[in-house]
């Protein structure tokens, strides 16, 4: 054994040809698996011993490992029936690119701990502000403003409560007297972020007939703070609500926003991806006056979780905010400032190289080969949405948006409630049963890397054979 207990390069090659063979055949299979994982809580634990291993156990075991303890735990996200919640997709040059980015081990907290990390990934975010119509100075070339990838959007979201927080108190604010808005359809991670980083006065803002949050409303709340002596600190505008997919009228909420001095979060963790395709920008008409906007490539852009990108249009205050200097982390590339050191970015200090799916995603798909499948999933969603319409026992409880469409039994919530467990009880397909207030519904969200309209079809027969 030339090298301890460590296994060989050359043993790394065998293995990983087995690996790579194992993940190919789940791809090719995962259709044929029961999405939905049906163990019991305790099930997975009890296949594992008691203590760890004392020796050495073959790779075989491992692999085999995966077959007999856990894929029984796993829900296959990764199905073309999957319709549930929103996808999180995974696609070949994602995980290809989390081997290789595994196998560099390179650690990026600073530009001088790895250049092409943080070169590549503030380059590729640069392209996607021009792929998403997003306004040029978000860009990390041009500033202010800069990308910069989280690991999920309740982090970023988080962030930009903390960073707005931190500039009101500079301002000479009280933390008592700071109040963040959002809709009440927005994600929980909007009231959780703002609560976490302090603020004690979360508003929930009211929506109007397709959920979206009202603009004249949130100015009445700002004013009702207002005069009672508080401090309206931030809010977040949705694109593409987690509930029904509502869009919140964007450039409302940014003239609102300017006009009383508020840090303006766009929060467009699932639908930030359709915006590759020019036809759905004017959804988010009013982004290029935000102050942040985040989105989630690990949903619908088939790079694997995780991966979340947050874009500001100033990083002045975010760096503000999060930098600090240990004299071990001085080095002379940090204080020429010509580079970016990502630490001072976000609340880690240590970071791997997430940026290099990305850039395969987007080189392997290209702009267009995304676009297709995007516009694909769309279609579908719109061709469901309006056989929707056409059947006499089913209707829409919203209008599809993007590829999310969102459904109910004419006959009330115990019909719908029977409708999403017999399309559940399908080994093939998953839906989430979902409520507004105390109506319930289904939610379809169609998205999966590998879903086409075979797949639209089978839900569809699912759902009218039970309805
Ligand atoms: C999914 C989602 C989130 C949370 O995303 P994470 O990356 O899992 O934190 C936030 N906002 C919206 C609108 C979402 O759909």
């Amino acid at each position: 054994m030339p090298d301890g207990f460590h296994m060989t390069p050359d043993e790394f090659r065998r293995h990983g040809q087995e690996v790579v063979e194992w993940v190919a055949e789940y791809m090719e299979r995962v259709g044929e698996l029961p999405i939905a994982s049906t163990v019991l809580p305790g099930d997975i634990r009890a296949r594992l011993p008691e203590a760890a291993p004392e020796e050495p156990e073959p790779f075989a075991a491992l692999l085999r490992d995966l077959d007999d303890v856990v894929l029984p735990g796993i829900t296959h996200w990764q199905a073309p029936g999957w319709f549930a919640y929103f996808p999180a997709n995974a696609s070949g040059p994602s995980i290809l690119a989390e081997l290789v980015a595994a196998g560099l081990g390179a650690q990026g907290m600073l530009w001088a701990t790895s250049p092409a990390l943080t070169e590549i990934e503030a380059h590729v975010l640069d392209w996607l502000v021009d792929l998403l119509g997003l306004p040029p100075h978000f860009k990390t070339a041009l500033g202010p403003g800069g990308g910069v990838i989280q690991m999920s959007a309740s982090d970023s979201t988080h962030l930009v409560h903390v960073v707005a927080r931190d500039r009101a108190v500079r301002g000479g604010a009280s933390i008592a007297d700071l109040v963040a808005y959002g809709s009440v359809q927005a994600h929980s991670s909007v009231e959780r972020g703002a609560r976490v980083a302090g603020f004690s006065h979360v508003r929930s803002v009211d929506v109007d007939g397709v959920y979206a949050l009202r603009a004249d409303a949130l100015s009445e709340a700002i004013e009702r703070d207002r005069a009672a002596g508080l401090v309206p600190t931030i809010v977040t505008s949705a694109v593409g609500t987690t509930g029904t997919g509502a869009v919140d009228p964007v450039a409302e909420v940014a003239d609102v926003a300017l006009e009383h001095g508020l840090w303006h979060h766009v929060d467009a963790a699932w639908a930030g991806s359709a915006m590759l395709c020019e036809e759905q920008r004017h959804h988010q008409a009013g982004a290029e006056r935000a102050d942040s906007y985040t989105f989630n490539p690990h949903k619908w852009l088939f790079t694997n979780f995780d991966c979340n990108v947050l874009w500001v249009a100033d990083r002045a205050p975010l760096i503000a905010t999060l930098s600090s200097l240990p004299p071990y982390l001085r080095n002379a590339a940090s204080e020429s400032s010509e580079v970016i050191d990502y630490r001072d970015w976000h609340v880690p200090l240590g970071r791997r190289f997430r940026a290099l799916k990305l850039w395969w995603v987007l080189r392997s798909y290209g702009a267009t080969g995304l676009r297709h499948h995007l516009r694909e999933h769309i279609a579908l969603a719109a061709e469901l949405g309006r056989r929707v319409d056409e059947h006499p026992r089913l209707e829409r409880v919203a209008p599809v948006s993007f590829a999310l469409v969102c459904l109910r039994h004419v006959d009330g919530d115990d019909a719908t409630d029977a409708l999403a467990a017999a399309i559940n009880a399908r080994p093939d397909l998953c839906v989430t049963p979902s409520a507004i207030g105390d109506m319930r519904f289904v939610r379809v969200a169609v998205g999966q890397t590998h879903t086409t309209a075979v797949d639209v079809k089978r839900l569809w027969e699912a759902i009218t054979g039970a309805a």
